[in-house]
């Protein structure tokens, strides 16, 4: 986005005020003595003064701002939680951002900031942020989650032509294909996660067309032990009746659009469970605040530093996979 400059800020009023006013203005009264419009106060001065939001979620705004604006090397000056607005059940925070250029909105769910020089109404701001995310989500992206995103790429990109191919879909041969490409998606899924290693030993290892069987196999690798005996049932049983269900698609002669509708979301369903269970497994990062338990976490994923961490929007604790002194504070 281009960056326009910033606002000229108010400077004093000169002492001669005898420059030209409109008619209407001119009062009849003297005014004696300086008629003096106080400068803006400078930032630190505010910085104190400012009232809603903790302390770390206004650390994430401050990082999130100064990893978006880092090609000018902005740093912040002052920051402040306007208001929350709530809509359709979702809370996106307004934040009123400067920095040592410009004055900036954020908004979040999910954040995104705007340079009040081209949105100097934060109303209008929120309007175009809602918009926006909108959009957005009808793009059929598959995941908002870019690790999973990246890590399922393969079985998306065949979702988001199912999910494609329906929204185009006229008569109920095009459904009956939604089904088929279903299918596809759940294949390259499993294709994408399934290893040598997760078949016991002494057991034939199944086909690679063989869903049900290797999403058994997959669900036990990625949700071991007792601790996730209901997700790793969850799992199986979701992966077989969805497989089935896009099945019965791909021969129902007459197939509805909500048909297509039920199992193009079933399939997402499907790849989205499965790939949090194989994620949280592979990333190995706390659910969990290992401070104070809550589960406000935020993700410190910055792809360039290929950082894996996580913060604590409550406490501020920071979790670092490469960082053993994030730890220590159990120790204390
Ligand atoms: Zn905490």
């Amino acid at each position: 986005m281009p960056k326009a400059k910033p606002p000229v800020e108010s400077k004093p009023a000169k002492k001669n005020m005898k420059t030209k006013l409109p008619a209407k203005a001119v009062s009849k009264r003297k005014v004696t003595g300086e008629c003096l419009i106080p400068p803006r106060a400078p930032d630190e001065v505010l910085q104190h003064l400012k009232g809603e939001g903790s302390k770390e979620e206004a650390q994430y705004i401050r990082e999130y701002v100064e990893n978006e604006c880092r090609k000018d090397n902005e740093r912040v000056t002052f920051l402040e939680k306007v208001k929350t607005e709530y809509v359709l059940g979702q809370a996106h925070d307004c934040w009123n951002v400067h920095t040592d250029k410009e004055p900036h909105w954020v908004i979040t769910g999910p954040t995104n900031l705007y340079t009040q020089a081209l949105f100097p109404s934060l109303d209008y701001t929120i309007s175009f942020h809602l918009g926006l995310m909108l959009r957005l989500n009808s793009k059929r992206t598959g995941t908002e989650d870019p690790r999973m995103g990246d890590r399922l790429a393969a079985a998306f990109r065949r979702w988001e032509q199912a999910a494609v191919a329906l929204d185009e879909s006229v008569e109920s041969e095009d459904i009956q294909a939604v089904g088929m490409r279903c299918r596809e998606a759940l294949l390259a899924f499993i294709r994408s996660v399934s290893r040598a290693n997760m078949v016991p030993a002494g057991e034939v290892k199944p086909q690679t067309s063989n869903f049900v069987e290797w999403s058994k196999l997959v669900a036990n690798a990625i949700a071991p032990s007792s601790h996730n005996e209901h997700i790793r049932g969850y799992l199986k049983a979701v992966a077989k009746e969805t497989w089935q269900l896009a099945g019965w698609l791909t021969h129902a002669v007459n197939a509805s659009r909500h048909d297509g509708t039920i199992v193009v979301d079933a399939t997402h369903s499907v790849i989205e469970a499965f790939g949090a269970a194989l994620i949280r497994q592979e990333r190995k990062t706390p659910e969990r605040c290992g401070k104070c338990g809550s589960l406000r976490l935020v993700a410190l994923y910055k792809p360039e530093l290929d950082v894996d961490g996580a913060a604590c929007l409550s406490c501020g604790w920071e979790f670092r996979p490469d960082e053993e002194s994030s730890n220590s504070e159990e120790d204390t």
